[in-house]
C-alpha cells in the first residue's frame, strides 16, 4: 500500500461543554499534508469535531490522498469486557453498542450513567470508577478502591508498554481517560460506518485502505513536546498534536509499515507503544550524507603545501553535516538557515506616513500659502483612520499611520500652523512628500535571506518584520574538543614543574561557543593509545567534529596522528605556515577530526586559519574568509620563503600594525595581548616600518 499524504493527529474530550479557544480540555487537530505540519485547529465540542473530520476524510479521499487519522484514546477495553457486556468478542460490536446509549449534546451526556449501567449488569461492583458529578450515580462508585470482584484486568496489555497511560475504567480525575473512551468511540463507529468500505480501524484491521484510523498517545513524545513548548510555548494539547502529527509524517515508509504492523482483535493497541525510539525517528532531523573517506586526502609527493591550497582542498572536501529544525525566529540568533527565506508579508506591508503630521490629497494643492479645512478624526499607528479624506481637506495623521484613502502627501507638523479647523502651510510640497509606500523595503514574495545565512540580531528583526515567527535552521554543530598529552595537568591540579596545565582546552570550548557552536568537552587524555581510542569513539557520538590538540606530528609521543593514519582515514598535512605545522586530517568513524599542534599559538592559529571555515561549511554555512585592511607597519621583520606566516598583532594609536616582541609559539601572553594577526604572505619579504602589511583583526574571525 502506498504512503499516507496525509497524517491527522486529534486530542480528544470528554467536557460536557465546549469551553473557550484556549482552554487546554477541548479537542485539538492538527493535520500533516505531504510532511508539512500546519497549526493546531481547535476544534471545539466533539459535535463539531465529528463534522469537520467527516468534512476532512471526505476531501482529502475525494482528492485521491491516503489518510492515516489518529485519536488520543484506546480504541479497546482489556479482554473479556466487549464480549461480557455485548455478546461478541468483538471491539467494533462494543463500539455500535455505545453508540446506541451514550448521548450528547452542547451541555450535557450521560457518560457517567451509561458506565454505571454497564457495571450493573456485570459480577461484582464492575470495572467502572470515578464519577464527576455532584448527584451520585447508581453503581458508579467514586474510587476505584471501592471496587470488589474486578471481572477484567485493569490495564489493557498496551498500557503495560505504556505504563503512564490510564487505565480504561478510570471515568474522573487528572488525567483520566475513561470518559474519552465512552464518548469517543461512539464518533468513531459513526465515521467507521459513514466510510465503509474507505476505512480501517488499527490494529483490529490491517490498515491497507485510503483511510486508516489508529489508537495514538501523544504522551510517547512527552520530552520533545516538552522541548517545543520550552522553546516556543502555546498550547500543551495543540502543540502536542502537531508533534506527533510531525513524527508520524516524517518517517520512512519502512518505519511507518513496522510501528503499523502490529496486530491485535480486541483489546487495540498504541502507534508506536512498542517501540517509543522508532516513533522518535520520525522528529530526528535528516541525516546529512556522511563525509567520504578520502576526503582529507592530498595529492602523493607535496611535500609543505601552501596554505592556500590546502584551504582549497579543505574547501572542495567537506559539506554540512548536521541535521534542520525548525526554531522560534526569537531563539534563531546564530544558528545558520537551512532554507531560503522569501517575505510572507511586505515591509512595511501598507503605505503609511514617515513623519507626524498631516495627509491630504497632493493634487489640490499648488504653489503659495495653502489653507484646508480639517476633517474629524486622525490616523495612528495601529489605529487606521477608516473613512475617506475629501479633496481640498486634510487629516491629522501621526507616524507609522496606514495613508488612508483621499491622502498621498503628509506635510510634517512644524511647517503647519493651525487655527479654526484649518491648517495652513507654504506650497508646493513635492508628491507623496514623508510618506512609506507599501514594500518599500521589502515586497510580499521577495528573497530575504539564502540558506546559509547565520543570522545576526538585526536578522532576527527582519524576519520578525516580514512575517517569519519560525525558521528552519540547521541544528547546533557539536564541537569536540579534547587535549592529549602525559604532561598535561588538570586545572587546579597541585604545580609541578614538569607538568603543564591544559591551556588549549578551554580556550578551544570557548571559540566554538562564540561561533555558535555547542562545545562539548572531551576532556584529556594521556599518551596512551587505548585510551585516546575509546576518547575519539567517544567524541564521533557526542560531536559532529572533533578538535584535538598535541600528538599531531610524526614523532614517539605523536599518537592522534598516528592513530588516525592506522583508521586508514587520516592525512598529515604538512603545510607551509607558522606557527602551525604539522595539521593531522582526518575521518574517525566518519566525524572529521583536526588534530592541531599542541603548541597554544599555533593550535589558536590552526583553528581559526583551518577549523573556522571548515566548521562554517560542517554547520550548514559558507565558507569564511576573514576581512582584512591594509595598514603600515609599525616593525622591521626579514622573512624566509616558502611559508605563510601570522604574527600576533595590534594596532597602535597612530593606525600602525605592531607584532609582539616575540614569535616563541608557547608565548600566550602574546595571544591575549594581540587584538589581530599580521599576515605575511609566502615568498620572501624585508618589511621595512611603514611598509603596508595585511591585518587582520580578531572580530573578523568572530572573536
Ligand atoms: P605536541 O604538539 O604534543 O608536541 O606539544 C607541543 C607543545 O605544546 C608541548 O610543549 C606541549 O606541552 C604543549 N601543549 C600540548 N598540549 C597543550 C595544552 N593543552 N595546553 C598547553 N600546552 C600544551
Ligand atoms: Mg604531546
Amino acid at each position: 500500500m502506498s504512503r499516507f499524504d496525509t497524517i491527522v493527529m486529534v486530542d480528544w474530550s470528554a467536557a460536557a461543554t465546549a469551553p473557550k479557544t484556549g482552554r487546554a480540555d477541548t479537542i485539538w487537530a492538527a493535520v500533516a499534508r505531504d510532511g508539512v505540519v500546519g497549526e493546531a485547529e481547535y476544534l471545539g465540542h466533539r459535535i463539531d469535531a465529528e463534522a469537520w473530520l467527516t468534512g476532512l476524510f471526505d476531501a482529502e479521499l475525494t482528492a485521491g490522498r491516503r489518510v492515516l487519522a489518529g485519536f488520543d484514546f484506546p480504541f479497546g477495553y482489556p479482554a473479556g469486557f466487549a464480549e461480557a457486556v455485548t455478546g461478541h468478542a468483538d471491539p467494533f460490536a462494543l463500539w455500535d453498542w455505545l453508540d446506541a446509549r451514550i448521548e450528547d449534546s452542547r451541555t450535557a451526556n450521560n457518560r457517567f450513567d451509561v458506565a454505571g449501567e454497564i457495571n450493573a449488569r456485570l459480577p461484582g461492583t464492575g470495572p467502572f470508577w470515578g464519577n464527576g458529578l455532584k448527584r451520585d450515580i447508581p453503581h458508579l462508585p467514586r474510587l476505584g478502591t471501592d471496587r470488589r470482584d474486578m471481572p477484567f484486568p485493569e490495564r489493557r496489555r498496551a498500557e503495560t508498554a505504556a505504563p503512564r497511560a490510564f487505565p480504561v475504567w478510570q471515568l474522573s480525575g487528572a488525567g483520566a481517560v475513561g470518559g474519552q473512551v465512552l464518548m469517543g468511540l461512539p464518533v468513531l463507529a459513526r465515521l467507521r460506518r459513514r466510510f465503509t468500505g474507505q476505512v480501517t480501524i488499527w490494529p483490529f484491521e490491517r490498515p491497507d485502505t485510503p483511510l486508516v484510523i489508529a489508537e495514538v498517545w501523544p504522551s510517547l513524545l512527552a520530552d520533545e513536546v516538552q522541548g517545543v513548548l520550552t522553546t516556543q510555548g502555546g498550547i500543551k494539547d495543540a502543540r502536542q498534536v502537531e508533534v506527533l502529527a510531525a513524527a508520524i509524517a516524517g518517517l520512512s515508509e519502512a518505519d511507518l509499515a513496522a510501528l503499523l504492523s502490529v496486530e491485535d482483535t480486541e483489546e487495540g493497541w498504541i502507534l508506536g507503544a512498542e517501540d517509543p525510539d522508532r516513533l522518535k525517528r520520525g522528529l530526528a532531523p535528516p541525516a546529512p550524507p556522511p563525509l567520504k573517506n578520502d576526503c582529507f586526502a592530498l595529492p602523493p609527493g607535496v611535500d609543505w603545501t601552501p596554505v592556500d591550497e590546502a584551504l582549497d582542498r579543505l574547501k572542495t572536501a567537506i559539506h554540512p553535516v548536521v541535521g534542520h529544525m525548525r526554531l522560534a525566529t526569537a531563539a534563531a540568533e546564530g544558528r545558520i538557515l537551512a532554507t531560503p527565506v522569501t517575505a510572507a508579508r511586505a515591509n512595511p506591508p501598507a503605505p503609511n506616513s514617515a513623519v507626524d503630521g498631516y495627509g491630504f490629497a497632493h493634487a489640490a494643492t499648488g504653489e503659495g500659502p495653502q489653507i484646508l479645512p480639517l476633517t474629524p478624526g486622525r490616523a495612528a499607528a495601529g489605529a487606521p483612520f477608516d473613512g475617506v479624506v475629501p479633496k481640498g481637506h486634510a487629516l491629522r495623521i501621526l507616524t507609522g499611520a496606514v495613508i488612508p484613502d483621499g491622502v498621498d502627501t503628509v506635510v510634517l507638523e512644524e511647517d503647519v500652523t493651525t487655527s479654526g479647523g484649518r491648517i495652513a502651510f507654504q506650497g508646493p510640497i513635492k508628491p507623496r512628500a514623508n510618506t512609506r509606500k507599501a514594500g518599500e523595503d521589502i515586497a510580499q514574495g521577495a528573497d530575504v535571506f539564502p540558506a546559509g545565512r547565520r543570522l545576526t540580531p538585526a536578522d532576527l528583526a527582519l524576519l520578525s518584520a516580514v512575517g517569519r515567527p519560525e525558521v528552519d535552521v540547521f541544528a547546533a554543530l557539536r564541537v569536540g574538543v579534547l587535549s592529549t598529552g602525559d604532561e598535561l595537568a588538570a586545572p587546579g591540579s597541585t604545580p609541578d614543574p614538569a607538568r603543564t596545565y591544559d591551556a588549549n582546552r578551554p580556550m578551544l570550548l570557548a571559540m566554538a561557543d562564540r561561533w555558535g557552536y555547542q562545545p562539548v568537552d572531551l576532556g584529556h587524555v594521556g599518551d596512551d593509545r587505548a585510551a585516546l581510542r575509546a576518547r575519539l569513539d567517544e567524541g564521533a557520538d557526542r560531536a559532529d567534529a572533533i578538535l584535538t590538540s598535541g600528538g599531531a606530528s610524526a614523532g614517539d609521543e605523536d599518537h592522534v596522528s598516528a592513530l588516525l593514519s592506522e583508521a586508514g582515514a587520516m592525512e598529515t598535512w604538512r603545510i607551509a605556515l607558522k606557527p602551525g605545522r604539522p595539521l593531522a586530517l582526518g575521518l574517525w568513524t566518519g566525524t572529521p577530526v583536526f588534530g592541531l599542534p599542541g603548541n597554544p599559538v599555533a593550535a589558536f592559529v590552526c583553528t581559526l586559519i583551518f577549523a573556522r571555515p571548515a566548521f562554517s561549511v560542517l554547520a550548514g554555512g559558507s565558507w569564511t574568509e576573514p576581512v582584512g585592511f591594509t595598514v603600515p607597519a609599525a616593525f622591521e621583520k626579514r622573512k624566509k620563503p616558502g611559508r605563510r606566516e601570522y604574527l600576533r598583532a595590534r594596532i597602535n594609536a597612530d593606525g600602525q600594525a605592531e607584532v609582539f616582541a616575540s614569535e616563541g609559539s608557547g608565548r600566550i601572553s602574546g595571544l591575549s595581548w594581540a587584538e589581530g594577526l599580521v599576515e605575511i604572505e609566502d615568498g620572501e619579504r624585508h618589511i621595512r616600518p611603514g611598509d603596508p602589511v595585511r591585518y587582520l583583526p580578531f572580530g573578523s574571525f568572530g572573536l
